[in-house]
């Protein structure tokens, strides 16, 4: 099966509507909730996740 989606961006691999890599699936992506996620694409996703809330937890102790 192939899948075209508009926010791609051929060449770079990004999302325009995420300004970000493109994992299909991952949250804000418009087949989030509509699709099986292989292990590899879930782990990807649990990666970004752990990432942002690292991010989060350091501004706040900036702060
Ligand atoms: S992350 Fe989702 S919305 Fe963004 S380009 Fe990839 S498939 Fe499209």
């Amino acid at each position: 099966m192939t899948f075209y989606c508009k926010n791609f961006e051929i060449g770079t691999d990004q999302c325009t509507k995420l300004h970000s890599e493109c994992i299909p699936g991952r949250p804000g992506c418009v087949l989030e909730g509509r699709m099986a996620l292989s292990e590899e694409l879930q782990a990807r996703i649990d990666k970004l996740e752990e990432e942002r809330l690292a991010r989060v937890q350091a501004r706040g102790e900036e702060e």
